[in-house]
Parts: structure tokens; sequence; C-alpha cells
């Protein structure tokens, strides 16, 4: 990957004149069947471009509360694009057709326009959960009856696709707009592309200025994300059964309760006992291990293209003396 950047051809993509950003841009618009498509530097930047894009002040949009749009981008819903949000109780971060129309408000003056729904596919909160497409076209149904758009929060779209075998050709066809992120799972070091319409695109490239996101020889990083997409999209597999593996390590810890679902590359659990979250997380940082807190006693795990076979019999082994255990 790093010889790929190197070797890239580089120009001022502020002028559309970096032939790597075209090609990667090109890249993901195709793979998608989609018009068009932008290289922005996160993906907090391609959701919130997204969103503004979609809606107008006074409009809101409809989502799982679980949401990363909700809950790790600084509320920039409301700062950007002046809208509210309407959280959905969903399974693991996943919502379903009748909660999505249920959640639809008629019209009156005194109440926000629902205008966007945004599903999150693997859900991070929700223990990288997964939805089927069967799952998300009843979605797209209540979207086309009551003129909503339909965004995709894809970050993990990738992680997804390999365990369904679904293909982001059809995943192009079902939404309107579709976030993917080169530097979780597919171990580009920066970012994220937002895929669309010809008309949404020429929009968020305004947008991705105002905020600043307007980038000279991002060609280097445009590399590294063609990289990923070529070598890095089937190996996520080697992932996920590695986070299976780690799955059977923690049931086996008496101080280890109500492991999620474990469905992609993330693990979620709750720490039980006179130890807390921090505590373990303490514990394992002495050895090197770095994971996530994701509450007072709630642990996240992730395995990605750096975490091999070797690291995670350490980290079993480890697992295993953390005191509490
Ligand atoms: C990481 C992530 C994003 C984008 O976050 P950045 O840190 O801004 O790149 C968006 N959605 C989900 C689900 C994510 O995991």
């Amino acid at each position: 990957m790093l010889e790929a950047m190197m070797a890239a051809e580089v120009g001022d993509d502020v002028f559309r004149a970096d032939p790597t950003v075209n090609q990667l841009e090109a890249k993901a618009a195709a793979l998608f069947g989609k018009e068009a498509a932008l290289f922005c530097p996160s993906g907090t930047m391609t959701n919130q471009i997204a969103i503004k894009v979609h809606t107008n002040p006074l409009d809101e949009l409809i989502c799982d509360h679980f949401s990363h749009v909700y809950q790790y981008e600084t509320g920039g819903y409301a700062f950007n694009s002046g809208v509210a949000v309407n959280l959905i109780q969903g399974t693991n971060g996943k919502i379903t057709g009748l909660q999505v129309e249920a959640a639809i408000k008629p019209v009156f003056d005194w109440l926000p326009k629902s205008r966007l729904v945004v599903l999150e596919n693997t859900c991070n909160k929700g223990g990288g959960s997964y939805y089927l497409l069967e799952e998300i076209k009843p979605i797209r149904a209540v979207c086309d009856r009551h003129g909503l758009g339909l965004h995709l929060d894809g970050a993990r779209l990738f992680n997804a696709l390999i365990e369904t075998g679904e293909s982001t050709l059809d995943y192009g066809k079902v939404f309107d707009t579709v976030s993917i992120c080169l530097s979780k799972g597919l171990g580009a070091p920066v970012g994220s592309l937002l895929i669309g319409s010809a008309d949404f695109i020429r929009e968020a490239r305004r947008f991705r200025k105002v905020m600043g996101g307007g980038m000279r020889q991002a060609g280097y990083l445009a590399a590294a994300g063609i990289y990923a997409l070529d070598h890095h999209v089937t190996r996520l597999k080697e992932d996920h059964r590695r986070a299976r593996d780690l799955a059977s390590c923690l049931e086996e810890l008496d101080w280890v309760e109500n492991l999620r679902p474990v469905q992609s590359n993330i693990l979620i659990f709750d720490v039980v006992g006179p130890t807390s979250a921090q505590d373990v997380l303490d514990q394992l940082k002495a050895k090197g291990i770095q994971a996530s807190g994701f509450g007072p006693q709630t642990i996240r795990f992730v395995t990605h293209l750096d975490f091999d076979d070797r690291m995670l019999e350490i980290v079993c082994s480890t697992l295993k003396q953390v005191t509490g255990s």
C-alpha cells in the first residue's frame, strides 16, 4: 500500500485535477452502479455532507438510537444541517420498515418534517450486526411512499457484504447515497467516500469545500484507498473468524457477561463482579492490548488487518490472567 501511495500521480483536487482521486471516485461510483462519488477525509464528513444535501433546516432524520450519526458526530446534524433527530429503539442497531413508518411525523407547523432515514451497516454500537437486503427493502418502500431519502452509513459495509455475499451493486439500487470508510477494516490510513447521483455529488462537493475538506495532492491518500478496495476486502473474513475465536475465549471467563452476538469483527461484552471496564482496560493496556470502553461495565474489541493469530493467542492468555477472573 505504501508503495502504491508513493507511486501515485497527483494534482489539485480542488480543481478536480488529481488523477488518482478521480480514479478512486470513478471506481467507487462504478462499484455501486452510481454516477458519482466524493473522496473526503473522514466518515463523519461524508455522513454530515449527506445529511446536509438530503435535508433542509427544520427537517428531521430517522435512525436507530445506536447510530454513529447520532452518537459520535458531535451532534453535527443539528450544527451543520439544523435538523432534528427521531430515534428508533431497534434491535442491536437495526430497525425495520414498520418502525420507520410508525416514526414518520404527520405534516403540522409544529413538527419537524421527516425527510431522511439513515441506516448503519454493520452497526458499530450494535456489536457489528448486519442487515440483509431483504430487511432493507421494506425500509426503502416506506421511504418511497413518504418521499424520504435513504442514506447508508456503510463505514463497515464490506464487513457486512463478506458475510451475506450480497453485492455493492444491489446496495446502490436500494440507497440514494452510501458512505464507505477506507480507514477502518479496509486498512487505508485516511479517507471515506460518499457515493450517489451526479446532482447529489455536485452539491456535496460544495459542502465538502465549505467544511474545509477540499484537498491538494490527495492522490497519495486515494492511492491507498484504491489499493485497499483491490486487496483488503476478501480478507475481512479472517477478521471475522478471529472475532469468533476471541468470542470463544471470552465465553469461558466468569467475569464476562452478555457478549452481544458476534456477527463480524466487533465484540461487545459486559464486565461483572468487583472489577470495572476501566480496570480491565488498564490491565490489558499494560500488556500492549488496546480496546475501547463502551460504558462503565462495557468493553469493545475490534479485530482488524494488523491483528494476527499470534496476537489472538496473546490476547486470550492475557484475558485469562485478568484479576477478578
Ligand atoms: C468510523 C465510523 C464513521 C466515521 O468516523 P470517522 O472517524 O469520522 O472516520 C462513521 N460511521 C461509523 C459506523 C463508523 O464506525
